[in-house]
């Protein structure tokens, strides 16, 4: 039985402490996304292959985006030292152990599988190694891992649809589909028929909207892709009918500050509309996206963000990591049993 939690009596110092310290779902990282340039470079090494940088500080350089599309590009090159299972297995297993650190218990980690297959890498390779790490997680970290396999929306349904057939027969080693890559222009309509059938499968369903893409992009990911939970989705309140609907239904809305800060979606983290969100009584999570691109990784956007705007409060904080247990695809007594530790974290009061 946990003690009640005094919200209004926790200062500002001590919220930090328990941002870093509670348990934490992360529901929106790219697995790609989590390749540090120390490990690109190893990886390089290890099958030969050139990259289009010099050295470590050369490749960190071109960090500096624009847009989503500028990152993108760095990101496939990044991608592109990625040849065998053993390393599928050490780019993931890098993400677990920091993770770990973050107190993250569970995590939903994207992947891309058209990245890999393009290159002529087999599905089953770049499953098998992610899957290999994510067991070590488990049994090494006691850290909780699901993968989600997600469509490169640039490409065509035709090649989202063969991705999918090639992947069943992993089918018990990834428990939902996703839509990421460049929004613009590639609206979610786009993968009706992708998505119903992975809906056939018994696959849960999410997909990134309303980061660049204007709201209509989230009203056809609910209607057309029927989806679960939407990424991203802070262009959400351009439109207040669509608000109302995400608030009326719980929609989960997997929102990464410092990769939008990054990518210009917001001038910097003070400016971001989180607490508008919040106000409107949406079901937000914190996530990191790409955390070896961004600066950061989920206590990083936690700290960085409640540094940023001193209007969020302790009870925000508290409803966000709630909010990551609720909004996953895990089983209610493994959720009930986590909401219970974030209880007991906050109601411990200052050491
Ligand atoms: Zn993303």
């Amino acid at each position: 039985m946990t003690l009640p939690i005094d919200f209004p009596h926790i200062t500002r110092a001590h919220l930090l402490s328990l941002l870093r310290a509670a348990p934490k779902a992360e529901l929106h990282i790219h697995i790609e996304g989590s390749l540090e340039p120390e490990l690109i470079f190893e990886l390089a090494r290890r099958n030969g292959i050139v990259l289009p940088y010099a050295n470590v500080e050369a490749l960190r350089a071109a960090y500096a985006f624009t847009d989503l599309q500028s990152f993108l590009d760095v990101y496939y090159a990044g991608a592109s030292v990625l040849i065998t299972e053993a390393d599928f297995d050490a780019m993931a297993w890098a993400y677990f152990e920091r993770a770990a650190r973050d107190n993250v218990v569970h995590c939903e980690i994207f992947f891309d599988p058209q990245t890999h297959t393009a290159r002529g890498i087999d599905m089953g390779v770049v499953i098998r190694g992610l899957d290999r790490a994510a067991k070590r997680a488990e049994a090494e970290l006691g850290l909780s891992v699901r993968l989600i396999l997600c469509f490169l929306r640039h490409l065509s349904e035709d090649d989202a649809l063969a991705t999918l057939e090639a992947a069943l027969p992993y089918r018990d080693k990834f428990i939902g589909v996703g839509l990421d890559s460049s929004e613009r222009g590639h609206p979610p309509e786009k993968f009706e028929r992708v998505f119903a059938r992975a809906r056939e499968q018994g696959l849960h369903l999410v997909a990134h909207a309303g980061e660049e893409g204007p709201p209509a992009y989230i009203w056809s990911a609910l209607d057309t892709l029927r989806v679960e939970r939407i990424d991203h989705g802070v262009r959400c309140v351009e439109d207040p009918e669509l608000v109302a609907r995400l608030a009326r239904e719980r929609v989960p809305l997997t929102v990464c500050p410092l990769s939008n800060v990054k990518l210009c979606v917001f001038d910097d983290l003070g400016k971001h509309n989180l607490p508008a969100l919040l106000a409107a009584g949406l079901r937000v999570t914190i996530n990191s996206d790409d955390p070896a691109y961004f600066g950061g990784y989920l206590n990083d956007n936690f700290v960085q963000l409640f540094e940023s705007l001193p209007q969020l409060t302790a009870h925000d904080a508290y409803t966000m990591l709630r909010n990551s247990f609720e909004g996953s695809f895990v089983d209610d007594e493994d959720k009930a049993l986590w909401v219970e530790e974030l209880d007991s974290v906050f109601a411990a009061g200052e050491p």
